[in-house]
């Protein structure tokens, strides 16, 4: 019989694991996952560290599959197991217990890696100490110090992941101060003039954002950052992370110059026959830039995961890449991009743009709920190919990206978003949705 490892047990590696073997219920499938929990959703955790999901059956709501029901449907996990080794040529992995602290060897014909991605610890001193909780694990380590006491809490990193973790944190009634070299809040993510809504929204919240502050050391009970000193009973380090990649870097496998496995669009590693990755770890074809990138989404992860397990069982399934699409939502602020910025075009392309926002409202301005919407679009100058968006505004505001999504990948302009058929009805939507807005000020400026 034919043995499937896999290596690393939540998004990507169990969609690719649950995947064979749907396709081959006679398959040996085998999965290494070095903490306690499999399939969970690290994507959660923020909700759950705010108490919006239930405490009483503990971090039950973040594990979506846990290890038993895996094995109840024939796959082999392996928990609190670490893949310290591959051997490509004999096809064995060197395996640690954690319980124990044995190491033994295990054989496999067909290997997916997934082993996601590891947070950069800023280079700091004290830095080392804080642990992310970017894992059911850690989180509930984390829920326990808080358990334990403290008013105060430093979240180093206005991205999504540090302000969804800076909500949490009031919520649970925490003075917070939020500390980040940038200049703005989602520097990565979004242009500065939509993340001033972001930022605006999380003062309001009551989160004390401290920007151009450049972190200079963590120590027990106090962070000094930017020459100050903020009370910190709880450190939160969230500035990023990179593709957990160290036993496939020392297995021969070849990666990108942003650090992720290089691998086809079948998934499969370069130059290494049967042996696929898939998810954080490695990089994923951008359709606008048109080169490899690292992005860390659940999105991606379970996709590259399955169409992993479908090639890794004699299929053939392919990943489309990626235009950078994401939503958040911080506080009562909603946030979306997709495509590129308007400071990823200047930074990273050729392309000659012109860039507008409108501000519209999420229903009929008479409506009860109706709120403010911005909308940002970026269309190539000449072509009116639309090539990116960004929108932030109260809830209704996000999921709107998603039709700018579907635009951009299929190559409209935005004289056809302007005249897209979209739905109104008061509660819901102004006459004009907010997109059609945006898309007339872009045909206005382009023809300018
Ligand atoms: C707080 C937080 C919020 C997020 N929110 C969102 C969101 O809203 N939307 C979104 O799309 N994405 C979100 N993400 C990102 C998303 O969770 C990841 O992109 C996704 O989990 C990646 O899946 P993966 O399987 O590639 O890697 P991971 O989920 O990181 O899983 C890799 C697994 O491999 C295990 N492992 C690693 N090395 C070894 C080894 N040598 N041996 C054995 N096991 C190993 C690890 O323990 C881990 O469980 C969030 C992430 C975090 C941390």
């Amino acid at each position: 019989m034919s043995r499937l490892a896999i290596i690393g047990g939540d998004a990507a590696g169990m969609s690719a694991a649950s995947q064979a073997l749907r396709r081959d219920p006679d398959l040996d499938v085998v999965a290494f996952e070095r903490t306690p929990y499999t399939s969970y959703s690290a994507c959660g955790i923020p909700y759950w560290i705010g108490k919006d999901l239930s405490h009483e059956r503990g971090s039950a709501p973040l594990i979506v599959r846990s290890p038993e029901k895996h094995r109840e449907r024939g796959i082999d996990v392996r928990t609190r197991t670490e893949v310290i080794g591959i051997d490509l040529d004999s096809r064995r992995l060197t395996v640690k217990d954690l319980e124990t602290q044995t190491e033994s060897e295990e054989g496999f014909d067909e290997l997916v890696i997934a082993t996601g991605a590891v947070a950069k610890a800023p280079p700091v001193p004290g830095a080392d100490t804080v642990e992310p909780s970017r894992t059911v694990d850690a989180a509930e380590r984390f829920h326990a110090a808080l358990e334990r006491g403290g008013d105060s809490a430093v979240v180093i990193g206005a991205g999504y992941i540090g302000l969804e973790m800076a909500e949490a944190l009031v919520k649970r009634g925490l003075t917070v101060s939020m500390l980040d070299i940038a200049d703005q809040v989602m520097n990565v993510a979004l242009d500065k003039d939509m993340a001033e809504h972001v930022l605006r929204g999380a003062r309001d919240e009551g989160i004390h954002v401290h920007l151009s502050t450049p972190l200079e050391s963590i120590e027990p009970g106090v962070v000094h950052a930017g020459g100050r000193a903020f009370p910190a009973d709880h450190v939160v380090v969230a500035t990023g992370v990179r593709p957990a990649v160290a036993i496939a870097i020392d297995a021969g496998l070849e990666v990108g110059e942003l650090g992720g496995l290089l691998v086809d669009d079948h998934q499969r590693c370069r130059g290494a026959d049967g042996v696929y990755a898939a998810g954080d770890c490695v990089e994923s074809w951008h359709r606008l830039l048109e080169r490899p990138i690292n992005v860390q989404l659940g999105t991606h992860a379970n996709k590259q995961g399955r169409i992993a397990g479908v090639n890794a069982t004699g299929g053939d399934a392919s990943f489309p890449g990626v235009i950078g699409t994401a939503v958040s939502r911080i506080c009562s602020v909603e946030i979306a991009r997709t495509g590129l910025t308007e400071k990823e075009v200047a930074e990273l392309t050729d392309f000659d743009v012109v860039a507008v926002t409108a501000q519209s409202t999420t229903r009929a301005g008479y409506f009860p709920g109706t709120g403010p919407i911005w909308v940002k679009l970026v269309a190539e100058r000449g072509t009116g190919r639309l090539l990116g968006g960004q929108i932030v505004g109260v809830e209704g505001a996000a999921k709107r990206a998603d039709v700018l999504a579907v635009a951009i990948w299929t190559g409209m302009t935005v004289h056809e978003l302007e005249m897209m058929d979209l739905g109104y009805a008061p509660p819901v939507s102004p006459v004009y949705d907010p997109l059609l807005v945006a898309a007339s000020a872009a045909v206005r400026a382009l023809d300018s």
